[in-house]
């Protein structure tokens, strides 16, 4: 799966791709991640992107030509299954939307910054908008590489361990069993004896439980849904 990101700070996105299993993601050719610097589309001698809004106002606003060509240049290059925006305005992202998201083959994601990006380039190029929750951050970047994360650990291949994102938090609606390692007892405090009896079916049964307890506590909401 390709992703293509459309930013003012490709250093930003350096660091999140580029360790662990992301890392490896890329090195086993499941995933590319390609970040695009959108002061190379400025056609301005500055390198400038943004202008100040229509109407007044504090902040500045995202100009639509830097965006349009470098989401037309790679659209000219290859189908693209979405154009997302990253904002505080959008869908909020869940597993269910990462889940329907990682059958794509390939996927732009449009960093804003300032005050946003110009309603145009909303308008005629974005096919989805995702938030990653009700509060209001700098920039798209780190949005973004939540979103590319989110997706691309569920692709095949990716997690050493197919079957653990599937038992994750979310993935049947509820949230996922307390877990454990060694030791067995640390300071007086003891790991569930259940664990530690090799019966499988009793462990699935305990965590069963437990996913269902947790989630009544925590999130009901999710057992209402
Ligand atoms: N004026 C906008 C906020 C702009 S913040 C508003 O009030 O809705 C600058 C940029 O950061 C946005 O264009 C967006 O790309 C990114 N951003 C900020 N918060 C975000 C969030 N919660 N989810 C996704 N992107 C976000």
């Amino acid at each position: 799966m390709r992703f293509d990101i459309i930013t003012v700070l490709p250093q930003l996105l350096e660091s999140p791709f580029g360790h662990s299993i992301l890392q490896r993601a890329q090195k086993k050719e499941l995933v590319e991640v390609h970040v695009h610097n959108l002061r190379d589309y400025s056609t301005n001698k500055h390198k400038s992107v943004d202008d100040y809004p229509y109407g007044g106002g504090s902040g500045m606003v995202m100009q639509i030509e830097p965006f349009a060509s470098c989401i037309e240049k790679l659209q000219n290059e290859r189908q693209y299954d979405e154009v997302i925006y990253m904002t505080p305005d959008g869908v909020t992202l869940n597993q269910e939307i990462a889940n329907e998201l990682s059958s794509s083959q390939n996927i732009i994601i449009l960093c804003g910054h300032y005050k946003g990006i110009d309603q145009r380039i909303r308008d005629v190029f974005v096919t989805k908008e995702l938030s990653i929750g009700d509060y209001v951050l700098s920039g798209g970047e780190l949005p973004a590489a939540i979103l590319v994360d989110a997706i691309a650990r569920l692709l095949p291949g990716v997690l050493s361990d197919e079957t653990s994102a599937l038992s994750d938090s979310f993935q049947d609606g509820l949230l996922d069993a307390p877990i454990y390692t060694r030791p067995a007892i640390w300071r007086g405090h003891v790991v569930p004896p259940i664990l530690l009896s090799g019966h499988e079916a009793k462990i699935n049964a305990w965590r069963d439980d437990q996913q269902l307890k947790r989630t009544q506590e925590r999130r009901p909401d999710l057992l209402n849904d």
